[in-house]
């Protein structure tokens, strides 16, 4: 049986780290839209440049380049047996294009997850979050142990700070996204989440595929509720 699953919550409610769990666990790939648009970054041509602009404002890519994006992946042969969707749906346009979608592949929506976190935690996940080389990722509210992080100033005095991070033990710079370094890009993808998903949420809620998960608790303990949902299909 194939298993579709739409993991979701705000920015930094840990879609990404739990969806790798599921993929683990599960047998089927994470897609991620976001990094499926990172991943253009490598890219020069017009649509490439297009995306990468609306990534850095925080607005939303348009709904026919990200459900062409997706169509692709699901085609992909990883995808045959399911996949974990993080990042899409964003919208009833979205969801309604995968539902009819996956329904001509012989297919559904087996299990939307929703992380539910606090809207104020969840910008400070964003905002302190650095990652390194090895994907370990460290956070300046949360997650700060072994590493050094320095709030530099910019040059004049019109730019705010900047935060910088490298590990103590090894002096290693750590990286921060650029759409999580801009507190308004960070409030504008939190708005955009409250505006546009929350009917999602609602649309699947009808039909009765919608868990909820607390994800303000360890990674551990978000990982377990997870699987007991999933295992209960
Ligand atoms: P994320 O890593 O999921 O926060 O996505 C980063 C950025 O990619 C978003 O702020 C959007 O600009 C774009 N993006 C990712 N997924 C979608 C989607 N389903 N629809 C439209 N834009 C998206």
């Amino acid at each position: 049986m194939s298993l579709y699953v739409i993991l979701m919550g705000v920015q930094g409610a840990g879609k990404g780290l739990q969806a790798k769990l599921i993929e683990e666990h599960f047998g089927i790939p994470q897609v991620s839209t976001g990094d499926l648009f990172r991943a253009m970054r490598a890219r020069t041509d017009d649509l490439a440049r297009k995306v990468q602009d609306i990534m850095a404002s925080g607005q939303l890519v348009d709904d026919d380049t990200t459900n062409a994006i997706v169509v692709d992946r699901l085609a992909q042969a990883d995808a045959q047996n399911g996949v974990i969707l993080d990042g899409y749906p964003r919208n009833q346009v979205q969801a309604a294009f995968l539902e009819h979608h996956l329904q001509e592949k012989g297919g559904r929506v087996n299990a939307v997850l929703l992380l539910e976190l606090d809207l104020y935690v969840a910008f400070k996940r964003a905002f302190g979050r650095v990652s390194a080389a090895d994907g370990a990722s460290y956070n300046y509210y949360y997650n700060a142990d072994g590493v050094d992080f320095n709030w530099t100033p910019a040059a004049g005095s019109e730019f705010p700070p900047r935060l910088e991070a490298s590990l103590a033990a090894t002096g290693e710079a750590l990286k921060r996204r650029p759409d999580d370094a801009s507190a308004d890009a960070i409030i504008k993808r939190i708005d955009t989440f409250l505006e546009t998903t929350q009917p999602l949420i609602n649309y699947f809620e009808v039909k009765g595929i919608v868990r909820k998960i607390n994800a303000d608790q360890s990674i551990d303990a978000v990982w377990t509720d997870i699987q007991r949902a999933l295992e209960a299909l």
